[in-house]
C-alpha cells in the first residue's frame, strides 16, 4: 500500500468534508445574497459554517471572512494593514515566511515600503524579542508566522502577539500549517489576523479563512458584489467553504489524540533515519515541531532523486515547499537556518497523515536508508569521502 507523507504540500480528504461538500452541492443550491427561500437556505448553510469555524479558533463568526485559499487571505491580510494607515510604511517580517506573504512583501518593497525580516536561530526558531526590537514608530505590520511549511517549527505566537499589543502594531500570522493540527485561540495569541487553508486539514482545495479581529479594516483584493459583507467580492463557493466547518471540526474534534500519536511516530522517524542513515542531520528545533513533520539532510544523497526512489518504493514525500520544488529554487528556508548549499539539495520532508501505523514508519526509515545507500553507492563523491580523501560536511 502507498503511504502518503507529503501532508504538508496537501491532505487528503476527510469523510466528513466529503459528504457534507456533497450534501450541499445537491440540496443547498440558491445564491446566499438571494432573498428567496432557496437564497436564504444558502446563507443559513453560509452561516453556519462561519459560526463553526469562528468557535474552533475562539473568535466571533464576524471576524471570519471566507476566502478562496491560504495565499489569498495572506495577501488580503498584509493588504489591510498597509491601507490601514498608509503613513506607515514598514514592515516586520521573518526569513522563513511562505510565499504568500513573502512575495506580497516583495511588491511592497518595489512600492517604497521597508521590510525588516528578522532571522531566525539554526534551530529555525524565531526570538520573540528580535522582533520586538524591530518595531519601528512607522511599522505597520508585523507578520510572523505560526508553523512552518518546510521544517516544521513553531513559533511563540501568543509572546510575539503581547510585544505586538505593547507597541500598538498589527500582528498577522500565516496559520496554515497550524489550524487543525494546533491549538488555537485568537484572543489569548493577541492575533489581529490569522490566516488558515482548508486542504491543509483534510478539507477541500479552494476554500481559506482570514480572521480580523473585530474593529480592523478589510480591504477587498477584489472589486464586485457585497458579499462577505463588502470584504470579499464574488458568489462564495458554499460546497467547499462548508466542508471545511465540517473538516475542521473533524481535526479539532481529535487534535489531542493525534498530536500525541503522531509526535511519537515522528520522533521513531526522526531517530530511525538519523541513526540508521549516517551523515543525516534533523533541520529545525526537534520540540517546537509540527506533530508529524520529519525534515532531514541526507548527506551525498540528493532530494530529486531520492523522491523518485522513495515513489517507487511506494512513499511519497517531497523536498520542500511544494511550488518551490517545482520551481528548482534553493529553498530560502533551508539557507535561513544556515544548512551549507550542498546540503539544501539534500533534504526530506516527510509529513505523515494522522492513519500512519508504526509498521508504516518502520518502513518509511527502512526505505530512506535503503535509498540513500543506493545513490551514495553511485556518488564518487561519497566513495571518496568514505576513502577519507575528503572531510565530511556533518560532523
Ligand atoms: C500551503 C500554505 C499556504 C498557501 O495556502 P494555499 O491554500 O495553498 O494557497 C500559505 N502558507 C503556508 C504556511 C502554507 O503551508
Amino acid at each position: 500500500m502507498e503511504i502518503y507523507a507529503d501532508n504538508a504540500a496537501t491532505t487528503k480528504i476527510c469523510p466528513a468534508a466529503l459528504s457534507e461538500m456533497t450534501r450541499v452541492s445537491a440540496e443547498v443550491y440558491g445564491n446566499p445574497s438571494s432573498p428567496h427561500t432557496a437564497g436564504q437556505n444558502a446563507a443559513r448553510t453560509l452561516w453556519d459554517a462561519r459560526e463553526r469555524v469562528a468557535r474552533l479558533i475562539g473568535a466571533s463568526p464576524r471576524e471570519i471572512t471566507f476566502t478562496s485559499c491560504g495565499t489569498e487571505a495572506d495577501n488580503q491580510a498584509i493588504l489591510s494593514a498597509v491601507n490601514a494607515d498608509k503613513t506607515k510604511k514598514h514592515i516586520v517580517s521573518t526569513r522563513i515566511e511562505h510565499h504568500a506573504v513573502l512575495r506580497p512583501l516583495e511588491a511592497l518593497a518595489r512600492n517604497g515600503y521597508e521590510i525588516t525580516p528578522v532571522g531566525v536561530g539554526r534551530d529555525g526558531t524565531v526570538d520573540p524579542a528580535d522582533v520586538a526590537r524591530a518595531i519601528r514608530p512607522d511599522t505597520a505590520l508585523v507578520s510572523v508566522m505560526f508553523a512552518n511549511n518546510e521544517i516544521g517549527t513553531v513559533q511563540n505566537i501568543a509572546e510575539i502577539g503581547e510585544r505586538c499589543r505593547e507597541a500598538g502594531v498589527l500582528f498577522h500570522t500565516d496559520a496554515v500549517q497550524a489550524v487543525g493540527h494546533l491549538p488555537i485561540d485568537v484572543g489569548a495569541m493577541n492575533v489581529d489576523f490569522l490566516t488558515a487553508s482548508a486542504h491543509k486539514f483534510h478539507g477541500p482545495r479552494g476554500a481559506g479563512f482570514l480572521y480580523a479581529r473585530s474593529g480592523t479594516a478589510l480591504s477587498s483584493l477584489l472589486l464586485g458584489g457585497g458579499q462577505e459583507r463588502g470584504r470579499r467580492a464574488g458568489t462564495e463557493n458554499l460546497p467547499a467553504i462548508a466542508g471545511m466547518a465540517a473538516a475542521l471540526e473533524q481535526s479539532c474534534a481529535h487534535m489531542t489524540e493525534n498530536a500525541e500519536r503522531m509526535t511519537a511516530l515522528r520522533d521513531r522517524i526522526i531517530d530511525g533515519i538519523l541513526s540508521s542513515v549516517p551523515h543525516s542531520i534533523l533541520n529545525g528545533a526537534r520540540d517546537c515541531r509540527l506533530p508529524n513533520n520529519v525534515s532531514v539532510a541526507v548527506e551525498d544523497a540528493g532530494a530529486e532523486a531520492m523522491i523518485l526512489l522513495l515513489d517507487g518504493m511506494g512513499i511519497a514525500v517531497s523536498s520542500g515547499a511544494a511550488c518551490a520544488a517545482g520551481a528548482g529554487e534553493p529553498s530560502h528556508v533551508l539557507q535561513s537556518v544556515g544548512l551549507p548549499p550542498e546540503l539544501v539539495r539534500c533534504v526530506l520532508r516527510i509529513t505523515p497523515g494522522e492513519e500512519l501505523t508504526e509498521p508504516q514508519a518502520d518502513r518509511i526509515i527502512a526505505s530512506v536508508a535503503a535509498a540513500a545507500a543506493r545513490l551514495r553507492e553511485l556518488s564518487p563523491g561519497w566513495n571518496a569521502k568514505i576513502r577519507g580523501e575528503q572531510p565530511f560536511i556533518i560532523q
